[in-house]
């Protein structure tokens, strides 16, 4: 079987791994001209380790050498007031801690794994034909790829999606993001603690250790435009005025940020769908199931998705059996961590609509402590 996976993503690198894992002849194509640290710094939880690992034994385990375990997290007032400690215990509880890491790093350590000649850069995807003997991909250079199964892991804007399903642009969900990672120390920034800093007009700042002496904050505040600002050093200035005031480290650490390394994004975020799969082709990560990032479990779920995709196509008799289970066991679960993670991020679906499956809405609702252990369990061997 021959497989083209559109997007050189988190969840296109892994879907590559765990595909050439299963003896499948794999070939991703990638817009960009270099791979792009898009989101400076993230966080791995249980789930997107333990899967990682399932993926590719000790896969994981290399990331945890480079990065960092948090092992509390404050929440303080905008002023520094502490408002809760709370102790994260998961590697006692799940088998793996909650991982810090540099974007570049993760995926340079997930790119490292695969031959350099499998990801094609340069190459934008424009459209796709298929057939019942094959499907065939265009790109914007003129040319074309052919495979057997197409997987559109191209993001929150996915084209794939755009000619499967015909969805439209991505929600707004109301808040603007920045993010940098930098070479900083505070003493209020111990490596394994994770501070999070809220204020009641919506405002969040949080700050993370991601190794290596690197600090990886992340800022959001409720903003009526989604229009990104033209010039880095109006990105910069808009954040120090947004968070004008706030305790240490906030502006310190924003002061010492090149503008240049500043990530200006919106949130955005999309209904559940139904159907991920049409004939040959499928999706996988952001462009099946984006989500708000308020839980973090935007690349831990790709990594799930595309390890339970290469099983399936690995194991099944057919395209069809394999998309069938793939979708049954992929929609129900990724549906809950959507709503779940629109709940915790002020966002709502309309959890009567039909595109929710019966029962996701009182998953999604379950306690802090239910929820965590169906998350968390989740490919521990
Ligand atoms: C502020 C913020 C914080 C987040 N924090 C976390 C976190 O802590 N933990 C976590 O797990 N998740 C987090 N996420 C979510 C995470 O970033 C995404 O879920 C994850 O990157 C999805 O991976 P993906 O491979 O599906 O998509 P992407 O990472 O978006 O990759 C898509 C790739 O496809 C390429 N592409 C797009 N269109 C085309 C085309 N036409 N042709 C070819 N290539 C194309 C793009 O260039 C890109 O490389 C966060 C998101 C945000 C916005």
């Amino acid at each position: 079987m021959k497989v083209t996976v559109i997007g050189a993503g988190l969840g296109g690198l892994a879907a590559a791994i765990a595909l050439r894992q299963q003896g499948i002849d794999t070939q991703v194509y990638e817009k960009a001209r270099g791979l792009q640290p898009i989101g400076a710094g993230l966080s791995l939880f249980p789930n997107g380790l333990n899967v990682l690992n399932a993926i590719l034994p000790g896969l994981a385990d290399s990331l945890i050498r480079v990065g960092s375990q948090a092992q509390r997290v404050n929440l303080r007032k905008s002023n520094g007031d502490l408002i809760a400690q709370n102790q994260l215990p998961l590697q006692e509880q799940y088998g793996q801690p909650m991982l810090n890491i540099r974007w570049s790093q993760l995926q340079e350590t997930l790119a490292s794994v695969l031959p350099p000649d499998l990801i094609h850069l340069n190459y934008r995807c424009v459209g796709f034909d298929q057939t019942d003997s094959g499907v065939e991909v265009q790109f914007e250079n003129g040319e074309t790829a052919q495979a057997d199964v197409l997987i559109g892991a191209d993001g929150i804007h996915s084209i794939v999606r755009q000619l499967l399903v015909g969805d439209g642009s991505p929600r707004y969900a109301g808040r603007l993001s920045w993010r940098a990672v930098l070479q900083y120390q505070h003493q209020l920034l111990p490596a394994d603690e994770v501070t999070i800093m809220t204020s009641i007009d919506g405002k969040i700042f949080t700050l993370i250790d991601v190794g290596d002496g690197q600090i990886f904050w992340s800022a959001g505040a409720l903003s009526e435009r989604e229009n990104l600002h033209k010039q880095a050093t109006e990105v910069k200035s808009h954040v120090l005025e947004t968070f004008a005031g706030w305790a240490e480290p906030v502006e310190a650490i924003v002061t010492a940020t090149a503008a240049e390394a500043i990530v200006e994004r919106p949130i955005w975020d999309r209904p559940p769908l139904e159907s991920w799969n049409k004939g040959r082709v499928t999706l996988l990560g952001d462009a099946a199931h984006p989500m708000v990032p308020s839980l973090g479990q935007g690349a831990n779920t790709a990594f799930e998705d595309a390890w339970e995709l290469a099983q399936f196509l690995a194991q099944q008799p057919s395209i069809e059996a394999a998309f069938a289970h793939y979708e049954n066991s992929r929609i129900p679960r990724t549906q809950v961590i959507q709503a779940r993670s629109a709940f915790q991020g002020s966002r709502s679906y309309d959890t009567d609509s039909e595109t929710f499956l019966r029962g996701i809405a009182e998953q999604a609702r379950a306690s802090q402590a239910e929820f965590e252990e169906w998350l968390y369990e989740y490919g521990r061997g």
